[in-house]
């Protein structure tokens, strides 16, 4: 076993990877495999990306860190114009972190601290939904929905209750318009406000389009600007966790611009250092940070390696990359094409239940049985299995079994680099299918 990640597994070897070449990784043996997922969604510019090597080369001649309790540096204050310049209205302060768990609990912590500064300390809960998975550390930990997860590290930091994730394929109703569908699913979020007491709860926690826990789930449209209205209503900060769906991977750099919201905080991370830096971002309305300024004036969190020198760079050319180089338009041309070879491949097939996603973000929901969608048994191990074959294959996908209603359910997440060719859309699906039909013989 890997002695550098002892919690990941106790048994078996990982191969080591020595080279990236574009959207392909290269292991110790001269394997190749095709990176159909991004690792998590991460490596977007795919493993060689020229532009953000040089970034990286120049950066490290200038400066590579010097500690934000003293200076702060060219690359991140660009990163923070830039990003502030491309998000939705009203988001005009940006927070460098080195993570998507540190851009949450940054989060979490300026949500409580607004309440507490404007005279509002009953405010400390949060809802999150059943399909969500918002990071690792202790208080992120407590806003994800999965209940395994979370289990044993109870009492958890964080108070916060779930509803159900717009989940068409799974909730809609028959007959019932999707424009029904969004409003039901949005006011289960008015319930809940209203069983806790809309003067104890300080934030909704959602993914824009859901990502580990249940596959490039989009909400319906119009769901999550009702979300916003209630939010409103109720004087409760709207965090959209864009750490898996932003920078880009639905074909907007925002996954909520497509949506028409405009969240009070974002958090991203993942593809804005596209795996060659790690850097994650809290972003906030200026209203937020206008009231801490004229409260205490002080935000009360940091970390040593925030604002990074090296870390901002990358995310610089990262953008640019994404920004002036045409690669949004391409990812919704590509992520179309990835849809339709997925369709072409997998619409007849008796165990995929549905397809969807946005631009390179995918998922393809496995079922024991299409018409009644039973998921299949979680003995099986669908999810892990795919995961072996593919890999032997030589493709890298993420497959997963979220939870429907405390039941597990098999999905694989799709989530290539924005550069993927159209061969390659060709060799993903091919692998795929080869490794589905191996792990459910
Ligand atoms: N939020 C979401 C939506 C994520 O997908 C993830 C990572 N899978 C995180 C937060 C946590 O990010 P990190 O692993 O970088 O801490």
């Amino acid at each position: 076993m890997p002695n550098h990640i002892f919690g990941r597994s106790t048994k078996g070897t990982l191969p080591t990877a020595v080279k990236g070449d574009g959207c392909y990784l290269i292991d110790s043996s001269g394997k190749r495999y095709l990176d159909g997922s991004g690792g998590a969604a991460v490596s977007c510019l795919g493993h060689s990306d020229a532009k953000v090597r040089t970034a990286l080369h120049d950066q490290l001649d200038r400066v590579a860190f010097a500690h934000t309790g003293f200076f702060t540096s060219d690359p991140a204050e660009a990163l923070a114009d830039r990003l502030i310049a491309e998000a939705p209205e009203g988001i005009d302060r940006v927070y460098l972190v080195s993570g998507g768990s540190e851009a949450v609990e940054a989060a979490l912590k300026l949500a409580r601290q607004y309440f507490l500064e404007t005279g509002q300390p009953s405010r400390h809960r949060v809802i999150a939904r059943r399909q969500s998975y918002h990071g690792n550390t202790l208080g992120a930990l407590a806003t994800g929905g999965n209940e395994w997860r979370r289990a044993q590290f109870r009492p958890l930091l964080v108070e916060t209750t779930h509803i159900a994730p717009c989940y068409e394929y799974r909730d809609r109703a028959e007959g019932e318009t999707q424009e029904a569908y969004g409003q039901r699913a949005a006011e289960e979020l008015e319930a809940e406000i209203r069983r806790l007491g809309p003067e104890t709860v300080m934030a909704f926690v959602a993914e824009p389009v859901v990502g580990a826990t249940a596959g490039a789930v989009p909400a319906v449209p119009g769901y999550l600007r009702r979300i916003r209205e209630i939010c409103d209503r109720h004087g409760i900060l709207l965090i959209l966790d864009e750490v898996m769906c932003g920078m880009g991977r639905t074909g907007h750099l925002f996954a909520c611009l497509e949506d028409g919201v405009a969240p009070d905080m974002i958090t991203i991370a993942k593809g804005l250092g596209a795996g060659y830096q790690p850097i994650g971002a809290l972003l906030c309305t200026g209203a937020i940070y206008e009231a801490i300024k004229a409260g205490s004036g002080f935000f009360q969190h940091g970390h040593t390696y925030m604002g990074h020198a090296m870390a901002a760079a990358a995310a610089n050319a990262v953008l640019s990359r994404i920004l002036d180089d045409g690669l949004l338009p391409r990812v919704r041309e590509q992520g179309a094409k990835l849809d339709a070879a997925l369709r072409d491949r997998f619409g007849q097939h008796p165990h995929v239940g549905d397809i969807r996603g946005r631009g390179l973000f995918r998922g393809v929901e496995l079922v024991a049985d299409r018409e009644t969608k039973t998921p299949f048994d979680p003995a099986r191990k669908l999810n892990a299995k795919i995961k072996a074959e593919a890999f032997a294959e030589g493709l890298i996908c993420y497959p997963m079994g979220g939870t429907i209603d405390g039941q597990r359910g098999d999905h694989v997440l799709l989530a290539p680099p924005f550069i993927i060719e159209d061969a390659q859309i060709g060799e993903l699906t091919t692998k795929l299918a080869t490794a589905i039909d191996r792990a459910l013989a």
